[in-house]
């Protein structure tokens, strides 16, 4: 029995993924799977253990790159309420894997909890964005991250500590198949103070990204002690263009997508970008963007 069959009210088949990324580009997937509750999420990614069907997570597609072609096997969003709560318990808040970053940061700054607000402007759901260990040099998710909670590619659900996890620039070690939950300790501050330094990031991230009518990603990790963004511009490949794939003028790290634009334009600008840094400024970048 195939998935749609086996959970005919949460599955769809041959569903266009493009919709749900931010590039608004790729192919469907063979089934999109949108469970309502942690149990029957645990009962999809049984069976597709059992019968050997590739298991994907979806969060907002801010760090996603869907290829053209079909997508086989299950691709999970977490879009119901046991996967996008919020909650506080004094300096701690947590929130499910497919909770919004931005609604998790208003949360926190609603209730006095500073640490989280100079993320504001990235967006993406907490699980995603855990996984990918957003922030920049104003500060890293993974600095108020105190435990995870994972489902395991064997259907448990497990916590793991801050301690047994490992998190780098724009990656972390989790490779269970997904993220539940995240729970946070943040400092108490005055709501107006974490207010005024969430203001200050917003203004000075907005004006280093691609305008946000843009459909954009980032394509490379920074290298220590310097910025893709900085290396591709020494390269002399600024604004370099690939089918509609084109590297925003505002940040040279972003392939802006204009009408039209192919996965293979974004793969065939990044392969070529990445390639011409290495041959005029020595340097191997390291692709952030995540690709299916
Ligand atoms: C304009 C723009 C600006 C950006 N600025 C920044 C920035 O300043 N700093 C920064 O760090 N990033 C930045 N990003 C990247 C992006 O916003 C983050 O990486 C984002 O948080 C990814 O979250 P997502 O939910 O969209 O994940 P997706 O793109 O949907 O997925 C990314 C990866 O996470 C996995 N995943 C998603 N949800 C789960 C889950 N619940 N459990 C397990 N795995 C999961 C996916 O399978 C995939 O491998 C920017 C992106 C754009 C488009």
């Amino acid at each position: 029995m195939s998935l749609a069959e086996q959970f005919p009210d949460i599955t769809k088949r041959n569903q266009p993924l493009a919709p749900f990324t931010h590039l608004k580009i790729g192919g469907p997937a063979e089934f999109v799977v949108q469970p309502r509750s942690v149990d029957e999420l645990n009962a999809v990614v049984n069976a597709c253990q059992r019968d050997k069907v590739s298991v994907r997570m979806l969060g907002g597609g801010f760090n996603l790159l869907i290829k053209d072609d079909p997508v086989p096997g299950a691709v999970i969003r977490l879009t119901a309420e046991p996967f996008t709560f919020l909650r506080r318990e004094g300096k701690r808040v947590t929130a499910g894997g497919g909770a919004q970053l931005f609604d998790l940061i208003a949360f926190t700054v609603k209730n006095g909890l500073g640490g989280l607000e100079t993320l504001v402007g990235i967006r993406g759901t907490v699980g995603g964005s855990v996984r990918c260990n957003v922030g920049d040099r104003s500060g890293e998710i993974c600095q108020t991250v105190r435990n995870v909670t994972v489902l395991t590619d064997t259907g448990n659900v497990q916590v793991r500590g801050r301690d047994e996890l490992t998190f780098t620039e724009h990656q972390s070690d989790i490779d269970e198949p997904v993220i539940l939950s995240v729970e946070f300790e943040l400092e108490s501050e005055p709501p107006p103070t974490v207010m005024n330094r969430l203001l200050k990031t917003w203004i000075q991230r907005k004006a280093a990204e691609p305008l946000s009518f843009q459909a954009a990603v980032r394509l490379f990790r920074n290298p220590p002690g310097n910025t893709a963004a900085s290396l591709i511009d020494r390269a002399q490949m600024t604004k370099s263009r690939a089918g509609g794939a084109e590297l925003s003028e505002r940040n040279s790290n972003y392939a802006v997508a204009h009408p039209g634009t192919t996965a293979r334009d974004i793969l065939q600008l990044a392969e070529t970008v990445r390639a011409k840094v290495k041959e005029r400024t020595g340097v191997s970048l390291e692709r952030e963007l995540h690709v299916w």
